[in-house]
């Protein structure tokens, strides 16, 4: 690895961060044929047809196709195809599912995309030390399912687990429900392998609690596909609790109920999960999943115990007493699994409820010190009057991650854009706040502007340093995650503030 140069030299900026850079045909074809013969016949994929499902991740607003898609089957054809891009100097953009929401795998206009799709073995569980030793490409609810004999599972639970690979939950550091309890990816993950663009493989981390030197593998932990491509991951499982149930508790007012997640926090109790929805969001998705929300309720906070019987028994009544003091005009308890199942299935389908009322939705994700929440319920109610959207308010209340979900038409002239500012706009109050501009989805393409709100050119400088000390060449998933000083002197020109637009006089791009 490489750690030359100096944090604030402007040269840092890869030159591959530039979004209009295009290759000739004649480049193209030369990459493939290289790629075709590093890999098996069906391992290169280049025709049009065959590159529009990787145009885009799960932001679909965002799109631009590959030169080609590299599907290798072992580690050792990962190497070859991060070594022939290499050569020919074409950026590489690692790819699981594609399930993510910020457009970290969203390719450049010259990048080959590196599914890791193939590399989807468990390569073993061990219950004695309750770890899993798995393939990138593994889906995460896959995890859980082959621990499942030994009663151990997987404890980070993204609401997309069915089809996201552990691949894309390192690179994003995902999250998930119980991950206010059990925490997240990089709470759970023991140990990675993974190979950088000059071919050089690097494990982080282990089997031991802890490690001298560093902690490289929580920086890569979270790093977007910036530094390494990672082939295998070492997992952390736990046991099972025996049984879980969950609290439903209706608020006729957004802010208290945000206030009784504070007090449930204060009062030392750390439910396996802690969620809010306002009206908006219960009522799109009662009609479709009937969970039985409180339709009359301003907000609805499931709180979750698990444990043993007594522990759950104890817990169960704490979270009761807290939430009423705290205001509740109704509570229930889930008294089958059955019942607990179908109090978090409308929770879990938020996102497709919001699908089912509007043509499109921008769910955004920032966090905010918890004591916040009813006054950023407040400001985003502001902002539907200002920008003329709606937006439900989904949360991982308990560690204060938001998910406001801006309704949209994309058909309709200036919609996307007013959606687009809107959700800027979120993200700047979260950072005024004293929060982050993401909770678990990740900064992508998406949130990059962003970033320059939250980050000093100091501290970004800082982070370009990090990245060519792994990848000199800039040439792992460029243009993502972390805004070069140009870019943010631009976003600083033109991004609007608190509503109003500088330089309005100014043509926009
Ligand atoms: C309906 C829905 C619900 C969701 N709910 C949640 C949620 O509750 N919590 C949450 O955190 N997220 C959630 N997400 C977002 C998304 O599922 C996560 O970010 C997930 O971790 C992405 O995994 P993926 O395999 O799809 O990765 P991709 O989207 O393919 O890639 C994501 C990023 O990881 C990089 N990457 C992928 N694999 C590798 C690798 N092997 N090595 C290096 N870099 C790699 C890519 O370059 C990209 O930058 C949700 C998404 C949807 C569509």
């Amino acid at each position: 690895m490489h750690a030359n140069g100096h944090p604030h030299d402007s040269h840092h900026e890869p030159a591959w961060s530039d979004p209009e850079r295009t290759l000739s045909p004649a480049a193209v074809s030369a990459v493939v044929e290289r790629l075709r013969g590093a890999l098996p016949a069906d391992g290169v994929l280049a025709s049009q047809e065959e590159l529009r499902p990787y145009e885009c991740d799960g932001l679909a607003a965002f799109r631009c196709p590959p030169i080609a898609v590299a599907l290798p089957r072992t580690e050792a054809e990962v190497r070859d195809v991060l070594l022939t891009c290499r050569a020919l100097d074409i950026p590489v953009v690692a790819r699981g599912a594609g399930t993510g929401l910020s457009g970290g795998a969203m390719p450049h206009p010259c990048s080959v995309v590196l599914s890791l799709a193939r590399l989807n073995r468990i390569l073993g569980v061990d219950p004695v030390a309750r770890t899993a030793r798995v393939q990138p490409g593994v889906r995460n609810l896959e995890v859980s399912e082959a621990a499942a004999p030994y009663g151990l599972y997987y404890a980070p639970d993204p609401s997309s687990q069915i089809a996201c690979t552990i691949g894309g939950n390192v690179a994003e550091n995902s999250g998930g429900v119980h991950c206010l309890k059990y925490g997240l990816t990089v709470h759970n993950v023991l140990g990675i392998r993974g190979y950088t663009i000059d071919g050089e493989m690097i494990e982080l981390g282990g089997g031991a609690l802890d490690g001298p030197g560093l902690d490289l593998l929580a920086l890569a932990i979270g790093s977007e596909g910036l530094l390494l491509v990672v082939t295998e991951v070492l997992v952390k499982l736990l046991p099972r609790p025996p049984l879980a149930r969950v609290v439903m508790a209706s608020y006729d007012d957004v802010g208290k109920a945000g206030e009784a997640v504070a007090a449930i926090i204060a009062a030392g109790i750390i439910p396996a999960g802690l969620e809010m929805m306002d009206r908006k969001a219960t009522a799109a998705v009662e009609p479709f999943v009937k969970a039985g929300y409180d339709l009359s309720a301003a907000a609805i906070l499931l709180a979750e115990a698990d444990g043993t019987a007594d522990e759950v028994t104890e817990e169960i009544q704490e979270i009761e007493r807290v939430l009423r003091n705290a205001g509740a005009t109704a509570i229930a308890v889930s008294g089958s699994e059955r019942e607990r199942l179908r109090f978090w299935s409308g929770r879990k389908n938020a996102f497709p409820a919001a699908g089912r009322v509007s043509p499109d939705y921008y769910c955004m994700d920032g966090t905010i010190p918890r004591k916040n929440v009813g006054h950023v319920l407040k400001a985003i109610e502001a902002m539907e009057e200002r920008y003329g959207l709606r937006c439900m308010n989904v949360f991982h209340a308990g560690d204060g991650n938001l998910h406001p979900l801006i309704l949209f038409d994309a058909n309709r002239s200036g919609e996307w854009d007013r959606a687009d500012h809107f959700g800027a706009e979120i993200l700047e109050l979260c950072v005024q706040l004293g929060g982050t501009i993401t909770g678990e989805h990740g900064v992508g393409i998406e949130k990059i502007n962003s970033m320059c709100v939250q980050f000093s050119p100091a501290e970004r400088a800082a982070f370009f340093a990090i990245k060519n000390a792994f990848d000199p060449h800039g040439l792992l998933n460029p243009g993502k995650a972390i805004p070069t000083l140009r870019r943010c002197a631009e976003y600083g020109k033109m991004h609007i503030r608190h509503g109003a637009l500088p330089h309005p006089d100014l043509p926009r791009f």
